[in-house]
């Protein structure tokens, strides 16, 4: 936790000159709110249907250097150019950046805290999207356009990594020019047995690491792999491109993040978007 802290705070300092610098805008998104912070439902779930990923083009991968983290060399291949480099801005005037990714043809998925300043409670008037982003001139696709959102959670008592996954749905078909990733329901021992991509953007280059993960409970995993701030809301895929969960945050000095499951799948349903 403390180093969860002195890590924000550090953001906070770095990205103050941004801050000082932003210009007054109209609220662009309309954000749902959770129903409730503890409706966790018990006992084994049925396992809904997978849904298929969407491959725009050739599916290629380019990659440069020989970090463990690699940078992605042409992010406007898919599956990379279905994650989202997210820009937003807050009621509270934080201006954070994270990561997020396509799950339908008009729905990205990103953690809750990528939604909600967690430091203030305060919702993100202004976002960003930018997909196969190069710089602020050059990207593949970007959207600006208004949303709405849904939060797994509004942090009532300070941040958990319980419940931090939360959805955006855009008003036109963003993936019909990015692709998106499938989804998976991996039960504890599959999931433990695969190994996995985490790509997430920092700083606005795109980087990946491979990986395995380890079940925490049933909602979270903790992710063996390099993961850095920024890369929050970025999605935990397999080689066949379905994603699996998404990277929340570090806690007990490791990363962790959000399982996709039946949860997040019925919920999706429910509001039409699956
Ligand atoms: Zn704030």
């Amino acid at each position: 936790m403390k180093r969860m802290i002195a890590m924000l705070l550090a953001m906070l300092l770095a990205m103050s000159c941004w801050a000082l610098a932003e210009e007054k805008e109209t609220d662009r998104g309309v954000i749902i709110f959770p129903e409730s912070e503890s409706d966790d439902s018990n006992g084994p779930q049925k396992l809904p249907p997978e849904s298929k990923p969407f491959v725009p083009g050739d599916v290629q991968r380019t990659i440069l250097g020989s970090d463990d983290r690699v940078r992605v060399g042409d992010t406007w291949q898919y599956p990379f150019c279905s994650i989202a480099y997210i820009v937003g801005k807050y009621e509270c005037g934080c201006r954070w950046y994270s990561s997020g990714f396509m799950v339908t043809r008009d729905t990205l998925m990103t953690a809750a805290h990528c939604l909600v300043c967690q430091e203030h409670n305060k919702w993100a008037t202004n976002m960003t999207f930018y997909f196969g982003y190069i710089s602020d001139q050059s990207y593949l696709y970007r959207y600006n356009s208004e949303w709405t959102a849904y939060v797994g959670t509004l942090f009532p008592d300070g941040y958990t990594s319980v419940n931090d996954w939360g959805y955006v749905h855009f008003n036109t078909n963003v993936g019909d020019t990015t692709g998106w990733f499938g989804m998976r329901y991996p039960n504890d021992d599959d999931l433990e047995a695969g190994i996995y991509y985490i790509a997430g953007y920092r700083d606005g280059q795109l980087k990946y690491d491979i990986g395995t993960v380890r079940v925490l409970d049933s909602d979270r995993m903790w992710i063996d792999a390099d993961i850095l701030p920024g890369n929050s809301g970025c999605p935990v895929f397999d080689a066949n491109n379905y994603a699996v969960g998404l990277f929340t945050t570090y806690y007990d000095n490791a990363n962790s993040g959000f399982r996709l499951s039946s949860k997040t799948h019925n919920k999706l349903v429910a509001d039409g978007l699956l």
